[in-house]
């Protein structure tokens, strides 16, 4: 967004940091995949137009104006509220997985819509969804979607240690799969069930509605959460907060 001085584009509010009384600074997600991060003059107060068409995991249409230091968000109407996504605490745990992990895959000025458009579609089917087991599957798909898009695609065809193609363990740390010899080098690397590899490598390459709709037990849900919870986290070199909270639940 360079050169303009107003930005018209829809957005999906990402994270909500406090500035003032009355004041917040959201960090946003444009439909570009840029991220932004705009005050939004009144949204603490009660009432105020843009604490409703702002509020978390809102997608809205925005008017940004670039300001010297910070850009403001000048207009904002409603493209989906989300709703249930702030009224369910399994369904809050996952949005918040979700919007933490697009905050850290979009970047200023850096354009990729692929993220935007994942991410909306994760919003909605979320919505949709009840039982922890179906949001740590689609939380996981999202995860290792978004990172193997950004460069980060696990290995788990063969042994990234050796290249033998009979693979039974996963180490986020190693690349991906590895075959039972070299696993016992490897600290942390978790043994992997025939079933287990499936699913986790339908998770990169199945639509989410395809996916959800397979039923899944409650443990190799968990597992596979907790697996794209370790990816995340060894490649994107972060702690990602509310990924830790989830594993709580
Ligand atoms: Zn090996």
């Amino acid at each position: 967004m360079a050169g303009r001085r107003t930005l018209h584009t829809e957005v999906m509010v990402l994270r909500k940091t406090k500035l003032s009384e009355s004041d917040l600074i959201l960090t946003l997600m444009a439909a570009d995949g840029e991220q932004i991060r705009a005050v939004a003059k009144g949204a603490r107060k009660p009432g105020n137009r843009f604490a409703s068409r702002l509020d978390m995991f809102c997608d809205s249409d925005a008017l940004i104006a670039k300001g010297r230091n910070l850009d403001i968000v000048t207009e904002a109407s409603l493209i989906d509220p989300h709703v249930k996504l702030r009224e369910d605490l399994d369904l809050m745990a996952g949005a918040s997985a979700l919007a933490e992990l697009g905050e850290y895959t979009c970047y200023e000025n850096v354009e990729d819509p692929f993220v935007f458009a994942i991410l909306k579609a994760a919003f909605s089917t979320l919505e949709g969804l009840t039982g922890l087991s179906q949001i740590d599957l689609l939380v996981a798909a999202f995860t290792f979607k978004v990172l193997a898009h950004q460069g980060w695609r696990p290995e788990l065809e063969r042994c990234t240690s050796c290249g033998e193609p009979d693979v039974s363990f996963f180490s986020a740390r190693m690349g991906g799969t590895l075959c039972a010899s070299c696993a016992r080098e490897i600290s942390g690397a978790h043994e992997l069930t025939p079933q287990q590899l499936g699913r986790l490598k339908a998770l990169l390459t199945e639509r989410f509605s395809t996916l959800l709709v397979t039923p899944i037990d409650k443990g190799t849900a968990r597992f596979l959460f907790s697996l794209a919870h370790e990816w995340a986290t060894a490649h994107l070199d972060t702690r990602l907060r509310s990924f830790e909270f989830m594993r709580g639940l």
